[in-house]
């Protein structure tokens, strides 16, 4: 039997830049890892693509995966849903595959409770002014859900004590590179407690 692949969690604040430096790992790293495509119900975005960003559902299919245990972890974050499938990631992890998972910090403390021999990296910003203006650039939220999402991220940031290791972005490839280091050294970790 092969061993069992090792759960890698990347959170952090919205807007923090989770997504680029994901993308930055799997340029590189593609073939090393598995990435677990989350569920939401959030409107599809210009350039996203189904099931590869995201499986966009309604609520109702949503609260149906909810209602019949299909989800490893979900939260509701400004007013939409967002999940990790559970069916996909116990697969990948029984074929001793290492599977990546991108999520906010309330899925990823549900995950902590779940799996804890996971790895927990949390994301953080270089300072909140800074991640203001990445969300304002991004031109994708109004005013008010920028507003809403800074609030929850002073409140997710003081979450990041509960994780394995934190990572400052201030540069994409320097936090990807980071990243990639720390999962090395995890990989040949003789014990993790
Ligand atoms: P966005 O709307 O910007 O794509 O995502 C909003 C937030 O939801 C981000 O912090 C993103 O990382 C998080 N997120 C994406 N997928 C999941 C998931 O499966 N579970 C949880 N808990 N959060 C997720």
């Amino acid at each position: 039997m092969s061993k069992r692949g090792m759960l890698i969690v990347l959170s952090g604040p919205s807007g923090v830049g989770k997504g680029t430096v994901r993308k930055a790992i799997f340029e590189q790293d593609n073939n090393k890892f598995d990435y677990s495509v989350s569920m939401t119900t959030r409107k599809m975005r210009p350039g996203e693509v189904d099931g590869k960003d995201y499986y966009f559902v309604s609520k109702e299919e949503f609260e149906h995966e909810i209602a019949t245990g299909g989800m490893l972890e979900y939260a509701q974050y400004v007013d939409n849903y967002y999940g990790t499938p559970l069916k996909y990631v116990n697969q990948m992890l029984d074929d001793g595959k290492d599977v990546f998972l991108e999520i906010e910090v309330k899925g990823a403390m549900q995950v902590r409770e779940k799996v804890p021999d996971g790895l927990f990296i949390f994301l953080t910003p270089p300072d909140l002014m800074e991640l203001r203006q990445r969300l304002v650039n991004r031109g994708t939220d109004d005013l008010d859900v920028i507003n809403m999402r800074m609030q929850t991220a002073v409140e997710e940031i003081e979450m990041m004590q509960n994780y394995d290791y934190a990572v400052v972005n201030d540069e994409v490839s320097e936090a990807a590179e980071k990243i990639k280091t720390i999962i090395r050294a995890e990989r040949w970790r003789v014990k993790r407690f």
